[in-house]
């Protein structure tokens, strides 16, 4: 009788220590187990938990496995491209659906464990190996403007760095982002059996995001977003990784290929209307090639404003800063719109294919200084190319993100280079050639800017560790 009560009680708790890391009989089934449905969770601290249960999972989990679940993650988004595309639209209401389409198809492209080393030195005194390993739990703040794709370029970086993560999306883009973590986490515990690797609060807040922000479960921050998620990151007393906020500027040199600097600055800006933060928001040309560089972008599907019309649109995107010398309030309803409905607000139809809104302005139009995220694209006439780089400089605003150039001489790439010291320096190309997309270099929908890490990927969600062994292992 003892014996038996003794089996039936260790049995009981083995399957509930089973069950708590997420086995049971060899199968999987830790949902259930959890407050959480599949990933998405009302509490903060309940998704830290779950997150922190799943990172101690996938560290007894092999490498094949852990490749397992990037690779779901990047098929689930290819597969469902058009459905989730469509999706993130309806909600968000910016942006253009092809586009919203393709940011997910080319999760396919985001850096995996291949991106993944260790370093060895061997010399008189043994052999030291360095291994990068994970944080644990990371906290990721992620934006409107690719509510999923960022999520997932996320998840495909710190997963296979071997980190969890717990995601307070932008609230509105929370709906597409819970479905994407729901059907991860589904697929992934299947195929795996681990749930939560990526979990999410359902109903995301400012109060949310500070929880995270503070929690003890979570080692490091990485943040996607503009100004006021920045600075909030970086006074937060954690390591913060922050993709900060750009105001991309373009100078056209008298030397360049200006039908291809027209169509890479169409390219560019219209691209998701114009709500990448490496797209292109305002182009100072110097003044003898102004009018034919303008001609070409009229001849490649941008749609020309005289200066009335600009004046109207600018009326009706920003209303006047609050005191002299801040900022101009942007109209949030004109974010990401299609430019026939920027057309629209000033009385004018536009044909269907325009790709983007154009005209010239001077400096002092709050397109050319602020981040207007809209497919309206400002061209300031400079006097020289090294006035150019000045107004791009001063119009940059030190956030050192993007800038891009059109020159054929290397002398003027190489001054604005040094001068502008932004993250990203792209030459004779539209903003995504920085990102592997038609220039060399891997993809990632998280450029940490101020804390300059850089293109995120694998290697930037992790910490060294050092491994000596004295005076053997040498062995030649
Ligand atoms: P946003 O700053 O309004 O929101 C970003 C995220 O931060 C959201 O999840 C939001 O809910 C949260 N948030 C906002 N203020 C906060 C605060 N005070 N405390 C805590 N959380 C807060 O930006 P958005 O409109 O979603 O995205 C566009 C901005 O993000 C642009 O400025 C763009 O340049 C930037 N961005 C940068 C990168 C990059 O890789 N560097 C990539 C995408 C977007």
């Amino acid at each position: 009788m003892t014996a038996v009560a003794t089996e039936q009680t260790i049995r009981a708790v083995v399957q509930e220590v089973l069950a708590q890391i997420g086995k049971t009989n060899g199968v999987a089934t830790n949902n259930g187990h959890d407050k959480g449905d599949w990933g998405v969770f009302d509490s903060v601290d309940d998704a830290v938990a779950a997150a922190n249960a799943a990172y101690e999972q996938l560290k007894r989990t092999s490498l094949e496995d852990r490749d397992k679940a990037v690779q779901i993650v990047k098929d689930m988004c290819f597969d469902r491209a058009e459905e989730w595309g469509r999706k993130e639209l309806e909600e968000t209401e910016i942006g253009r659906l092809d586009h919203k389409i393709e940011k997910l198809q080319i999760i396919r492209l985001v850096p995996g464990r291949e991106f993944m080393k260790c370093d060895a030195v061997s010399g008189d005194h043994g052999l030291t190996v360095t291994e990068y390993a994970p944080f644990g739990v990371l906290g990721a703040i992620t934006p409107v403007t690719h509510s999923l794709p960022t999520l997932a370029c996320n998840f495909v970086n710190m997963v296979a760095a071997g980190n969890t993560l717990v995601v307070n999306p932008h609230p509105s883009g929370a709906r597409i982002a819970c479905e994407g973590v729901r059907a991860f986490n589904k697929a992934i515990y299947e195929a795996i059996g681990i749930n939560n690797l990526v979990t999410i609060i359902g109903k995301p807040t400012i109060e949310s995001a500070d929880e995270i922000f503070k929690h003890r479960g979570v080692k490091v921050l990485v943040v996607t977003g503009g100004p006021a998620v920045a600075r909030a990151a970086l006074s937060s007393n954690k390591r913060a990784i922050v993709a900060g906020p750009g105001n991309p500027p373009v100078v056209v040199d008298v030397c360049a290929n200006l039908e291809k600097a027209a169509k890479s600055i169409i390219a560019g800006a219209a691209y998701d209307n114009n709500l990448l933060c490496i797209g292109e928001k305002e182009v100072f040309a110097v003044e003898s090639i102004f009018d034919e560089l303008l001609d070409h972008v009229g001849r490649n599907g941008g749609y020309r404003l005289n200066a009335s019309q600009i004046d109207a649109l600018t009326k009706a995107a920003f209303s006047p800063p609050k005191e002299p010398g801040g900022h101009w309030m942007l109209n949030r309803d004109l974010v990401g719109k299609d430019p026939a409905v920027l057309a629209k607000q000033i009385g004018l139809n536009v044909p269907a294919d325009t790709q983007i809104l154009f005209g010239e302005t001077d400096e002092s139009n709050p397109f050319v200084p602020e981040e207007q995220m809209m497919p309206f694209v400002p061209f300031v006439r400079s006097r020289s190319i090294d006035h150019a780089i000045e107004q791009a400089l001063e119009h940059e605003h030190g956030f050192k993100h993007t800038s891009i150039i059109h020159t054929r001489n290397v002398n003027n790439m190489t001054k604005m280079g040094r001068i502008m010291e932004t993250t990203l320096f792209i030459k004779n190309g539209p903003c995504g050639a920085g990102l592997g997309l038609g220039g060399e270099g891997y993809l990632s929908f998280s450029i940490a800017t101020p804390t300059g890490e850089g293109v995120t990927n694998p290697l930037t969600f992790t910490r060294q560790r050092r491994c000596t062994l004295v005076d053997d292992l040498r062995i030649i």
